[in-house]
Order: C-alpha cells, then structure tokens, then sequence
C-alpha cells in the first residue's frame, strides 16, 4: 500500500479532512491540533468522529498524523512557556485517545542559548509528564532543520531525547526531507549513507512517517523552507527515490509543501506516477 497525502485545514473536523484527502487522492493527512497562536482545541464531536472511522475503514487510509502547534517549546527558559508546552501536549494525547492508530509529531523545540544538553533534560522532562502507559497514540519527535538553536537536528540528540524517555515503546520519529538536508544531511548525494546513519543512531524500526518536502536551500542552510516537489534544491529524483527506497516505502509519506488542495492533488498524482512496485509484487 502507498500511503500518501498532505497537510489539511482542520475546519471541517476530521470527517471534512477524510473527504478532503478522498478529494485530492490521498490515504493519510495530517492536520495541527489546534490553532498556531494557541488556544483551545476544538471540541470533539463523536458523530464527526464516527463518520471519519467508517470512511477511513471503507478506503483503507493509513495513521492521521497530528501536528502539535509549532509554537508550543518544550524546552524554553521560560517555566510558563514549558507549563503551556506540557498541558497543551497533554491535552492533545487526551484527545487523541479517541482516534485509534493516530501519530503525534512535535517540534523537540529550540533551547535559546541554554544549550543543547539543557535542552534534551526539558525535553524528556516534559515527556515523561506526560506520557501514561493507556496512550495508544504513538508520539513522534521531528527531525529538525537546525535553524536558531532547534533541538533535533541531529540524530544523536533524538537519541538521547528518546532515550531519556522511561515510557519509550511510546515514542519514534518523523524524518522530514527538507529538514534532514537543511541540516547538513548528504540525502541528495548519499540517501543510503543516511539511512544507515539514522539507523545506527535511531534505529530504523523508530522511524513511523515520511514528511516530503523539497527545499528552498541548499543542504546545511539550517532554514527551513519548504518548496514545491521539483523546484528546489532536493528535486524529483531524490523524492522519487526516497518514496521508492526499500527502506522507507511501507511509511506514510505526508506532503508539507506551500500549496492548496488542487497544487496537493497535483503532487499526490506525481508521487503515485513515480511510485514503483514493490519487489515482492514483481517476484
Ligand atoms: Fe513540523
Ligand atoms: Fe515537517
Ligand atoms: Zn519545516
């Protein structure tokens, strides 16, 4: 199974996301819990719910990825800033209880001048707050693009993040393209090297979900800005490559490019032309 999709607006509730990944051809989406400037979440409703599972059943979607809000810093040297991080995450894991088999990706955060070791120990620190043995939903930390003082941009430091984590059955991580080489990561040159790498580091079996981005900047920028698929600095090939890898086609891969739904349901048809067999279905 390819499962492929994008990024979705929330708005019309997860039976609104179902219909519209049916719409642009996608089997998985993702979706932020809530509103980048904080705030509450919106309210669950059952009968929404409900509707979402049953499509998601009938069409064979994979893991809904949710998104914590990008402001949100585990990590601050802020105590109220680690407070909001702790409850909103928490929150967040509440909520997703009623949605079986759903991901939960968040930015590590980015430690402002404390240091990469103080930044880790905030971390696990908010982790282990937070994280029950009832969670069903996995929680995925995303490698990150290094800009500013970013935690995660190595893979050593998602490591000793999960490895400071008591409950780490619960936890994995998302491998986002654009920021894996704005980090300095050789993907285009050398995709294989870097999946062993990640492999020795990580663990392959940690790695739950594909962010496929292409970039504005070129590897090692340290930026962070996605680009359409093709017109940047990863290119086709290297996305063709990375959704086709042995290694990495059985994962969900979620689109983060700057584009609507139909720019999106361009992208899907794309990948899913470039998208090979798997070996075991030609053998
Ligand atoms: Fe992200
Ligand atoms: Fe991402
Ligand atoms: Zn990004």
């Amino acid at each position: 199974m390819f499962y492929i999709g994008c990024h979705l607006s929330s708005v019309g509730g997860y039976s609104g996301m179902g219909r519209d990944a049916l719409s642009i051809g996608a089997n998985v989406f993702q979706y932020f819990t809530r509103n980048p400037r904080g705030g509450a979440a919106k309210d669950l409703d059952p009968a929404d719910i409900k509707e979402y599972l049953e499509m998601a059943a009938k069409h064979n979607f994979g893991p809904i990825l949710a998104h914590a809000s990008y402001t949100i810093n585990p990590c601050s040297k802020d105590l109220r800033v680690r407070e909001f991080a702790l409850e909103t995450m928490a929150d967040d894991l509440d909520r997703l209880q009623n949605i079986p088999g759903a991901l939960y990706n968040f930015h590590p955060g980015s430690h402002v001048g404390q240091g990469i070791d103080d930044g880790i120990i905030l971390i696990t620190g908010v982790l282990n707050a937070i994280l029950k043995p009832e969670h069903t939903t996995l929680v995925l930390l995303e490698t990150m693009a290094g800009k500013g003082s970013e935690v995660g941009s190595k893979f050593e430091e998602l490591r000793r993040i999960i490895d400071g984590v008591e409950l780490n059955d619960k936890m994995g991580v998302c491998l986002d393209t654009c920021h894996v080489s704005d980090a300095g990561y050789d993907i285009i040159g050398d995709l294989d090297g870097v999946i062993e790498e990640f492999d020795a580091v990580v663990g392959l079996d940690r790695l739950k979900a594909i962010h496929v981005n292409d970039s504005k900047n070129p590897p090692g920028a340290r930026k962070d800005r996605h680009e359409k698929i093709g017109d940047g600095t990863l290119g086709v090939e290297l996305i063709a490559n990375v959704i086709n890898h042995p290694k990495l086609r059985h994962l969900p891969f979620y689109l983060e490019t700057p584009n609507e739904l139909d720019g999106y349901a361009r992208e899907i048809a794309l990948l899913k032309r470039l998208r090979k067999p798997s070996a075991d279905a030609q053998a």
